[in-house]
């Protein structure tokens, strides 16, 4: 596929999945477009060769697998992992505050957000509804308003001289966005919002109350191409949804010879020790499910994870942020992440698969360690080593600006990662040496 077209389709998931809810659904179209199945975890689970499942946790997180023709036990899994979940503003259960003739709205900050990027942007909301149906049953519905309905004013800098040089933000005084003036409508709620919203959306759906609701504020601003020669790629939620993208379509895209495994986590951002989180025990279940006793054990001992997020691409005004030998620079390949001290659960086994298979591709590969006088950063590849006891790589494309509402990488980064996990998921063999 030509590398616009490739990115087109990429940047239309991201534009289409403001939340960790909506990247699922939109995934699960994907599937389902594919003749994968969906499992249902409550249910016996009889799984067939060459055929595809997926299974969902909480709306927001997503096993998909396909059997393959080899047994796990001999032919090992060809594991990939990345996070649903991006930083962001969630809304307060009573989040009316009325001040000034203007109706804000509460936030809490999810997850490490850069916060000041969050000013002055169109923003819309979007997520997940609990409604009390007709009947007196419950329905989870999505919500995705689409058009910029909130802002959170800058303060001028007339009214703050220092702004330039000293600023801070108080996430409980300075966030919550302004959504409408009151004078009109001095008793709306967001409850009233949100009935009228779903109307709009699932009019077929008959909602006697609102119960409950999880809802992200976003940036309503669809991603672009940018550079005078198109070298870069800017969006929210690059970090991870990108990476989502990519082990989706490599998925989809792969012969189906081999068992092949791809794991789309919540809550990484907050530090995945969740039910639907990889410090939990969703993918491990899933495992258990397919094979159990020693075909497990000996299924696992030939595998591998990739755990795919993205890295910190070196900054031309900031360079000193990076090693000198380990920046990596946009458009020049995937990143191997290494850490000694296991933030990155990389090793020199894994390392020099993707580096192997980088070289056969004809697609450059990049480096990443942290400067030795900072902290190091993490994924949840250290987590699901831990977890399985699988051997795992690090890896990711270069971005800039990591945790901002819009994030940048390079527009051939993602293509060649893509290229590089597919042929991964359909390798014959992963490890060629036995003990
Ligand atoms: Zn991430």
């Amino acid at each position: 596929m030509e590398q616009s077209a490739f990115n087109q389709q990429l940047m239309g998931f991201l534009e289409r999945s403001p939340t960790p809810y909506h990247a699922v659904a939109y995934m699960v179209k994907d599937l389902e477009q594919a003749g994968f199945r969906r499992l249902d975890e409550s249910q016996p689970w009889r799984l067939e060769s060459q055929q595809g499942y997926y299974v969902i946790r909480n709306d927001s997180a997503l096993v998909a697998f396909r059997t393959g023709r080899h047994c796990p036990s001999e032919a090992g899994w060809r594991m990939m992992g990345a996070h649903t979940d991006s930083p962001c503003l969630r809304v307060k259960p009573q989040p009316e505050i009325r001040e000034q003739g203007c109706l804000q709205l509460g936030v809490e900050v999810y997850g490490g957000a850069l916060l000041n990027p969050w000013f002055d942007r169109d923003l819309s909301l979007a997520g997940r509804v609990t409604v009390e149906t007709g009947e007196g049953g419950r329905r989870d519905a999505l919500v995705d308003f689409r058009r910029p309905i909130a802002v959170i004013p800058s303060l001028a800098i007339h009214l703050d001289r220092e702004a330039n040089s000293n600023r801070s933000i108080n996430a409980q005084t300075d966030l919550p966005p302004v959504a409408m003036l009151t004078a009109e409508r001095p008793e709306q709620t967001l409850h009233d919002l949100l009935r009228e919203q779903l109307h709009n959306e699932q009019p077929q759906l008959d909602v006697r109350q609102v119960l409950d609701f999880e809802l992200s504020f976003y940036d309503a601003q669809p991603p672009s191409l940018v550079g005078l020669h198109e070298d870069f790629l800017s969006s929210a939620r690059l970090d991870n949804l990108l990476s989502c993208w990519l082990g989706l379509r490599a998925l989809l895209d792969s012969d189906d010879d081999q068992p092949v495994v791809t794991v789309f986590n919540d809550h990484e951002e907050v530090g995945s020790m969740t039910a639907e989180g990889a410090q939990g025990p969703f993918l491990a279940s899933v495992l258990a499910r397919w094979l159990s006793g020693e075909a497990y054990h000996r299924a696992m001992a030939a595998s591998m994870m990739m755990s795919v997020d993205n890295a910190h691409a070196i900054h031309p005004s900031y360079a000193d942020r990076h090693d000198a030998r380990h920046g990596p620079v946009m458009n020049q390949g995937p990143v191997i992440k290494i850490n000694n001290n296991q933030r990155y659960a990389s090793n020199s086994r894994t390392g020099a698969l993707f580096r192997q298979l980088s070289e056969q591709l004809g697609v450059p590969c990049q480096s990443f360690v942290v400067r030795s006088d900072m902290g190091c950063g993490s994924t949840i590849g250290p987590l699901t080593a831990g977890n399985l006891g699988v051997k795992t790589l690090d890896v990711g494309v270069p971005q800039w600006a990591m945790h901002s509402i819009r994030e940048t990488a390079g527009t051939k980064d993602a293509q060649h990662l893509y290229q590089v996990l597919k042929r991964y998921f359909e390798l014959p063999a992963i490890w060629q040496e036995r003990p």
